[in-house]
């Protein structure tokens, strides 16, 4: 029986994940599920599991929630600091980070630093805090397997030779495939009349709205070639990225002796997830299994990073290294909240990261503490730059 932490309980990954864990009742005990703002789906998440522990991020949603869970038996805590706490308590197994965006982050690294098997989906975690999350994990001995279906898929290719934040000698290169998002076939002309609505509509994957905003601009393929050359410890040039629309094949490592190994399936979480849960162990989940003669055709082309300048921007910022990964990160997580309220417009994500990354020094990572400073920094910087544009026009 493995005891299950949920971080991220009511986003998308948080469905896939409980989908798969309450398919196997007799191998899976949830013993934390985390929320933000969602009272009513964390309430009935935690009736219908019985986690022993609640954490709710947000101080008004935590008092919603205690007060519904009141005599439920599962203690509610509230606060971002009750996540490091309650992921490493000992009798946890496995840390599920499926929250969206640096808010992840201490949670990430606090499970780690206890040496817990991380499950790992919050990229945005390891693409800020990367050398600090590869360090404790060295210092810990903590596993981390990608969750990420890209990352989950190289895990699968690499099978037993890989451990954690390690590059096994006989591998030449890594390719991560990218769907290209919503607006692969459209003129980057009309990027400017981009809807909210129509950035959050992937043709192939249902995800939250940020990661789905990323997939749109390519900043989401950006961050997982960051997240890649953390966990698989690679420069960005072994790097590769290819556009397949039909998001088949997950990605694929190339060997030094020209043979290519894949993973491939239907697009749909619960199978890195269920993956990632089975700890070396198949575990059915409910997804579709392939029909390669209904697709037929799998396609692949270059990724065009003249019309999605996100993606040269995170192979900069892996070059740049040091706080830029972080700086980047930061800005667009501002920039992809201000494009989902109105306040910019999608062309305009790629140049606000350009101009962030570019004006804010680039320091050596030195602790949690000072990225979660840096990180605040950023912000408030990405939404000055925000506000002055707004307010020239
Ligand atoms: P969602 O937006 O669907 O869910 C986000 C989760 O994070 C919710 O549980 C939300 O709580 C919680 N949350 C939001 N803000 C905070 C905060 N400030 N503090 C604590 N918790 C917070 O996102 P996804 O599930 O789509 O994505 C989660 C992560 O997984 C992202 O990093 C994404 O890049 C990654 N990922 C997602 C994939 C997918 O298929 N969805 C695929 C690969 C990676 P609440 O709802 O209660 O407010
Ligand atoms: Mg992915």
């Amino acid at each position: 029986m493995q005891n299950v932490a949920v971080l991220g309980a009511t986003g998308s990954i948080g469905d896939s994940t409980l989908d798969v864990i309450a398919a196997h009742p007799d191998r899976f005990a949830v013993h934390t599920l985390s929320a933000h703002r969602n009272a009513a789906k964390i309430t009935q998440l935690a009736q219908q599991f019985r986690p022993q522990h609640v954490v709710i991020t947000d101080p008004a949603t935590w008092q919603t929630v205690s007060a519904a869970l009141a005599g439920s038996g599962c203690e509610v805590h509230q606060g971002p600091e009750a996540l490091n706490q309650v992921v490493q308590q000992v009798d946890v197994d496995l840390v599920v980070a499926g929250i969206v965006g640096n808010a992840g982050m201490a949670s990430v690294l606090a499970a780690v630093q206890a040496g817990k098997t991380l499950l790992l989906a919050n990229k945005e975690a390891i693409v800020a805090a990367g050398h600090l999350v590869m360090q404790a994990a060295a210092a810990s001995g903590a596993r981390i397997i990608p969750l990420d279906s890209e990352h989950n898929a190289i895990y699968q290719c690499l099978d037993r030779q890989y451990v954690t934040g390690t590059r096994p000698d006989d591998v030449k290169s890594i390719t991560l495939t990218a769907s290209g998002g919503p607006f692969l076939q459209r003129h980057a002309d009309t990027f400017k009349d981009i809807t909210p609505a129509e950035a959050v509509a992937h043709p192939k994957w249902d995800m939250g709205a940020k990661i789905s905003v990323d997939s749109a601009t390519l900043m989401n393929k950006g961050l997982e070639v960051i997240e890649a050359h953390w966990l698989f410890h690679m420069p960005s040039n072994d790097i590769d990225v290819v556009v397949h629309p039909q998001s088949i094949i997950h990605s694929m490592v190339n060997f030094i002796d020209g043979s290519v190994l894949a993973q491939m399936g239907c697009p749909d979480m619960r199978i890195p997830i269920a993956h990632g849960l089975g700890l070396g162990q198949r575990l059915t989940n409910g997804a579709d299994f392939l029909d390669l003669i209904q697709h037929q055709q799998l396609t692949f082309e270059a990724a065009d990073t003249n019309k999605f300048p996100c993606l040269k921007l995170a192979k900069e910022a892996i070059q740049l290294g040091g706080t830029a990964p972080a700086i980047l990160n930061a800005a667009n997580e501002v920039t992809v909240a201000a494009f989902l309220a109105g306040r910019i417009r999608f062309d305009q994500i790629p140049v606000f990261n350009d101009k962030i990354l570019n004006m804010t020094a680039v320091k050596p990572v030195e602790s949690l503490a000072h990225l979660q400073a840096l990180d605040q920094a950023v912000r408030q910087r990405t939404e000055t730059a925000i506000n002055e544009t707004n307010n020239n026009l």
